[in-house]
């Protein structure tokens, strides 16, 4: 089975495909205003999802992340899974969602073939996590994932951005949390896009101080697996639950990247701040285009950079995650 390698040397067993840039949330870091339909065509259709993710398995990929957006907001979700997780060489398919819909639906998800499961959760309290999401859904996001922890799914993990004045001081309420729950926490530290610059400026809080509250507080940080993501995780022995740190302004970030993304619209972004998309739309209206479509991947991973322009304020072409897929 081939496996696609880039300039650097970096192998792409993981493709993180957004579904739509919809979403029913307004986070403040995010989509303030809400999601705005532009009028432009349509998010790929189920079929055209299918040849995709089949062109991407022929050039190795094995774990799949479906977003957004909120993929959840597409009404045939269950049947993209389906469909993805009979493709010959996935063996791992994620999901991404705000997790309001989760009570009505995740149990049919699971049945249909998703493996993982991320929930994003800024906040323990429920009048915080309304303010930043400007959702009043906490109860539903809770009792969702209490149902995900039964149905059997490889991982169940808690995505939080890390927001100064907002929910910084929240650790010890996480702690108490994960004491007896198997459930993986991350936070995120505050990325910068072209929307949210001021509010970056205002909220952003490093992740690197919360890692030493961690070791303060006896954490400590277990080996990286060969196939791990941007993490870095920390355990307890007095927890069952896990913290994992992502800090993409941290040294080395770039080095360990093992993902591609898909737009909702098709495009290829060789990384989620890049300065370019590479359409693939055209060559998913068809199962003669298979051919053509892995050549194209295979060609375009020759473009992708070194690292992110992050630390130069150079957010490319992202002017928030859910455009992309975050
Ligand atoms: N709607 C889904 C969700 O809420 O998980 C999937 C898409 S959302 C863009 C994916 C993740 O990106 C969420 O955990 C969200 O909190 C995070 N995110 C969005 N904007 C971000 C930013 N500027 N910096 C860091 N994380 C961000």
């Amino acid at each position: 089975m081939a496996t696609l390698v880039d300039g650097f040397g970096r192998t792409f067993p993981y493709l993180r495909l957004s579904l739509t840039e919809a979403c029913n949330y307004r986070c403040s870091y995010c989509l303030p205003n809400g999601y705005q339909a532009d009028g432009r065509p349509g998010f790929l259709t189920l079929e055209e999802v299918r040849r995709l993710v089949r062109g991407f398995a022929a050039v190795g990929m094995r774990k799949i992340r479906l977003t957004g957006g909120e993929p959840s907001l597409r009404k045939d979700l269950a049947s993209i899974i389906a469909a993805v997780s009979a493709q010959p060489g996935v063996q791992k398919i994620a999901l991404t969602t705000n997790g309001c819909l989760l009570p009505r639906h995740v149990r049919l998800w699971r049945e249909a073939g998703l493996t993982a499961l991320n929930v994003s959760l800024d906040s323990l309290q429920s009048a915080r996590f309304a303010a930043i999401t400007g959702h009043d859904r906490f109860d539903e996001v809770m009792e969702g994932i209490e149902i995900a922890q039964t149905l059997g799914f490889d991982a169940v993990k808690l995505n939080a951005v890390l927001l100064r004045g907002l929910n910084d001081d929240e650790l010890p309420a996480w702690m108490d949390f994960l004491r007896g729950r198997d459930v993986s926490l991350r936070f995120i530290e505050l990325m910068r896009t072209g929307d949210n610059q001021a509010y970056f400026e205002r909220h952003h809080y490093r992740a690197e101080a919360l890692e030493q509250q961690l070791v303060d507080a006896g954490w400590t940080l277990r080996p990286r697996a060969a196939d791990a993501g941007p993490a870095r995780e920390y355990a307890h022995p007095d927890f069952r639950g896990r913290i994992g740190i992502i800090a993409p302004y941290s040294k080395d970030f770039c080095a360990g990247c093992n993902r591609l993304r898909v737009t909702a619209r098709g495009d290829l972004r060789l990384c989620l701040f890049g300065d370019f998309g590479i359409p693939l739309r055209a060559l998913l209206q068809s199962d003669d285009d298979h051919d053509a479509l892995v050549a194209r991947i295979a060609t375009q991973l020759g473009l992708k950079a070194a690292g992110h322009g992050l630390h130069q304020g150079n957010t490319g072409i992202t002017p928030h995650l859910a455009s992309i897929g975050g």
